[in-house]
């Protein structure tokens, strides 16, 4: 789960990151004024749940109330990649003389969090690594102890040869640590790190996810979602008790169980199809989760065609054939579903879906090869 910087900004604090002061802001009245009493120059940014806000324009720098209220002018009601900003914040600005990139995520490889910390800051990080692997340092944390004080140095050192700026950074390192571990976040970045002229250190951006995991007892954590950025159909999804990802091809998928839904896309892949989605309707499926199911799969205008595919263990063949019954009744599916219904009570199922408009499948090989004509008119 993503979280404002806003809200990030509030964890590094707690955790004892240098963070400028700011304030949240819905209106360019409110801004003159929180410019006014934190102390220009200020920063007004874009709170959308977006990375390169800068480079689209929802960062800029205010000399003094007046300028702040019109730049957060220009910002509120922006569309950043899609999606509006609603609020910005007004944030102390400081003076940069050096930005640096530091950053820990989950590390599939090691099974263990990762810190990363590169000199080519405030830019893409994602840039650096492609283009210049060498200029990013990445150590390998043990979650029992935290960063090590010898791991601390060897980052500090890579970033910098000075010994004073070096060790404000190395004490950065240890709160960063603290608060990705305390919030059982996934990522936790500071991009940029900025050293100013006369030596201060600041975190001036923050960006924490939160593992969705992690969210049953980080209950403050759980209370700052906010679902602007996430897709419509993700959202009602998750809602529903449902696992949706929405992908790029043409046939949906309804599937129970997330390694048949995985083995379903895979043998669409197979035989030259795309699919539409990921989504598994879980284990006791009802009706009900069938249809949430279809009417998030409908709105997507690329499906052509909707394979079913379900094994009935726990979930019972004659409940998702109703589900599908009632789907086709109310939402006016105008795409082929083609239907393959194996396991508990599989000729109940077979029975109430005779004489209706759905293509049955003998097989998961030919539910997917029946999927795919359809989706390609044939
Ligand atoms: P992002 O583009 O979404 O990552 O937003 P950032 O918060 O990282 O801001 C983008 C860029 O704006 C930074 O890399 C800085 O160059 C600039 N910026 C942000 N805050 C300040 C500030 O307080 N002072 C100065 N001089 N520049 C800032
Ligand atoms: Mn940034």
């Amino acid at each position: 789960m993503k979280i404002h910087e806003a809200d990030a900004r509030a964890v590094f604090s707690k955790f004892g990151l240098p963070v400028p002061p700011s304030t949240l802001v819905a209106t360019p009245e409110d801004a003159r004024a929180a410019a006014a009493e934190l102390g220009c120059p200020v920063v007004v940014k874009a709170q959308v749940l977006v990375g390169g806000r800068g480079k689209a324009g929802g960062v800029k720098l205010a000399a003094n109330p007046d300028e702040a209220a019109a730049k957060a002018k220009a910002i509120l009601g922006m569309d950043l990649k899609g999606i509006k900003v609603e609020k910005v914040l007004v944030a102390k600005a400081v003076d940069i003389a050096k930005e640096f990139y530091v950053g820990m995520v989950v590390d599939r490889r090691s099974r263990k969090p990762l810190m990363m910390v590169s000199p080519a800051g405030g830019i893409d990080i994602e840039e650096v690594a492609r283009t210049t692997p060498e200029k990013i340092l990445k150590i390998v944390i043990d979650p029992a102890f935290g960063v090590l004080p010898f791991q601390v140095r060897r980052m500090s050192s890579f970033l910098t040869a000075d010994k004073d700026i070096s060790k404000k950074i190395g004490g950065m390192l240890v709160s960063l640590c603290r608060a990705f571990l305390g919030v059982d976040a996934s990522l936790a970045e500071i991009n940029p790190l900025v050293v100013t002229p006369a030596g201060e250190v600041w975190a001036i951006d923050a960006k924490i996810n939160i593992d969705d995991s992690g969210l049953f007892r980080q209950k403050d954590a759980a209370a700052l979602r906010d679902d602007s950025a996430e897709d419509r159909g993700e959202v009602e999804a998750r809602e529903a008790g449902l696992s949706f990802v929405k992908l790029d091809g043409s046939i949906g998928c309804v599937v129970n169980g997330a390694g048949l839904a995985m083995a379903t896309m895979d043998m669409i892949k197979h035989f030259g199809g795309e699919p539409a989605n990921f989504l598994d309707i879980g284990g006791s499926s009802s009706p009900e989760k069938v249809l949430t199911a279809m009417r998030i799969i409908l709105r997507d205008r690329n499906v052509k065609a909707i394979l079913i595919n379900i094994f009935g263990g726990i979930t019972r063949c004659d409940d998702v054939a109703l589900g599908l019954i009632e789907a086709r009744k109310h939402l006016g599916v105008d795409v082929p579903l083609v239907v393959r219904l194996t396991g508990t009570n599989e000729e109940r199922g077979r029975e109430l879906l005779a004489g209706t408009a759905l293509i049955p499948a003998a097989t998961m090989e030919d539910g997917v090869m029946k999927a795919i004509a359809a989706a390609q008119g044939r």
